[in-house]
């Protein structure tokens, strides 16, 4: 299920900080998944957590049918389905959901965190997920830790999911026990095994020690925080996590995010830098790595350069997405959008976007949709609900949610973040022969 609702603005008097290109704030209809969507990930990435939806069977059909692959296995997640009476009020939530928990703990007695997600009905109707998660963890700890989060379509893209899960883990670390000295860099933002392993390397060659990542792979391995603490956002949707963690005392390391050589070089040396690592060694440690991104993007570039490209707002990720098409892959882009610019954490992006490019916030979805046809573009980034009608209409596009599933950080995965981009195109002439001929004769 999408999401539709109007979106408030947010932070008012922050445009002119950032860029002097076309600003567009939109307030109208937004078309995004919601937050419920980042379970995907997110319990590939936990491996001993366990994910329960508190929604109707709206939701149940979503993560259902975005998972589907997972009916071959026991799946980590699932939907404690809110009936009509406990929606009338007829039965006590609370009572509902410490049976429901408890059946599924006795089936699954191996589940080391339980995460509660709310949904638009537990909202609506104002189950506080979060007591009854104080009220379980009084019960079941420490064999089960239970916490909450929010992954409701109020207010929210579905990347604001992982968000709200990481928020929570920040809060609860901080309430847990623990004998670990705090961690000196924590990575915020899901990555995907192989590029975490990839960095993980990279800071054990810089010298760089005691380097945690959130979430982890496992519940018990979450890094203890405290004042002498930095950390590093890998993902730009990050604003609660980042405020969770600062609360805690530690701080960022500011940076552009690791798309792309350019990219990851950047955000790898503000993380040296801040470690006082020699530039020598630094420069030694990268070389070849950035030698392999770049001759990697090199192959898919005749396919990007000098495309027209739109993104449309909705995963958070296309300020940093918009930054690489055009400074890594020479791409034209015509109008970056994203539900929500936190101004701070894309300072760095935001610098870099070419001043011809409109940068939107918000949606307005028809009004979007008469921009991007009159721009014509070569290739519409978007979700699925708009790709369909526009691949009907004979335009090239890209599910956006792609980005949000691909390893698509670091040196070694550059290329295929190019090939994202270059894959449609590349499609489009196979296709279609002579309607869009590759520039450079790529083809
Ligand atoms: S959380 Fe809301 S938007 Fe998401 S599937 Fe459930 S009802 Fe739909």
């Amino acid at each position: 299920m999408t999401a539709v609702q109007n979106m408030p603005s947010r932070d008012p008097g922050q445009d002119a900080a950032c860029r002097s290109g076309q600003l567009i704030r939109e307030r109208g209809q937004h078309e995004v998944f919601c937050g419920l969507t980042s379970i995907m990930w997110l319990h590939r990435k936990m491996q001993d957590a366990f994910f329960l939806v508190v929604g109707s069977r709206t939701c149940a059909h979503l993560i259902q049918s975005a998972a589907g692959v997972m009916i071959f296995s026991e799946p980590r997640f699932a939907t404690a389905i809110m009936e009509e009476r406990d929606l009338a009020g007829m039965a006590d939530m609370h009572d509902e959901l410490d049976r429901v928990v408890e059946e599924l703990l006795q089936r699954r007695p191996d589940i080391r965190m339980l995460v509660l997600v709310g949904s638009c009905p537990s909202e609506v109707i104002k189950l506080d997920l979060s007591r009854a998660a104080e009220r379980l963890n009084r019960r079941l700890a420490p064999r089960h830790r239970v916490l909450s989060y929010s992954g409701s379509g109020i207010e929210t893209t579905f990347t604001q999911g992982e968000d709200n899960f990481l928020a929570a883990l920040v809060a609860d670390s901080g309430a847990q026990p623990t004998q670990a000295p705090p961690a000196s860099l924590i990575i915020a933002g899901c990555l995907a095994d192989v590029v975490e392993d990839q960095f993980g390397r990279l800071f054990r060659d810089l010298g760089i020690a005691d380097v945690a990542f959130l979430p982890s792979r496992s519940s018990e391995a979450l890094p203890a925080i405290g004042p002498d603490t930095r950390y590093i956002l890998a993902q730009p949707y990050l604003g609660a996590t980042a405020a969770a963690l600062e609360a805690r005392g530690a701080k960022r390391i500011d940076a552009l995010f690791p798309l792309g050589e350019e990219g990851t070089t950047a955000w790898l040396k503000a993380i040296a830098d801040s470690f006082g690592v020699a530039p020598a060694l630094f420069n030694r440690i990268t070389e070849a790595p950035r030698q392999r991104a770049l001759s990697a993007m090199a192959h898919y570039r005749p396919w990007l350069e000098g495309r027209k490209i739109f993104l449309f707002p909705d995963s958070q990720l296309e300020v940093p997405l918009a930054r690489f098409l055009y400074r890594e892959a020479g791409a034209r882009i015509v109008e970056a959008g994203s539900p929500y610019l936190h101004r701070e954490h894309l300072a760095g992006e935001l610098a870099l976007l070419p001043d011809d490019a409109a940068l939107s916030e918000g949606q307005d979805v028809d009004r979007q949709i008469d921009r991007c046809l009159a721009a014509d573009p070569d290739l519409i980034v978007c979700g699925m609900g708009l790709a369909n009608p526009f691949e009907a209409e004979g335009h090239v596009t890209k599910w956006s949610i792609e980005f949000a599933f691909t390893p698509i950080q670091g040196y070694e995965q550059a290329g295929d973040l190019a090939e994202l981009f270059a894959r449609p195109l590349m499609r489009d002439v196979i296709l279609s022969g002579t309607r869009r001929p590759a520039p450079g004769g790529a083809a």
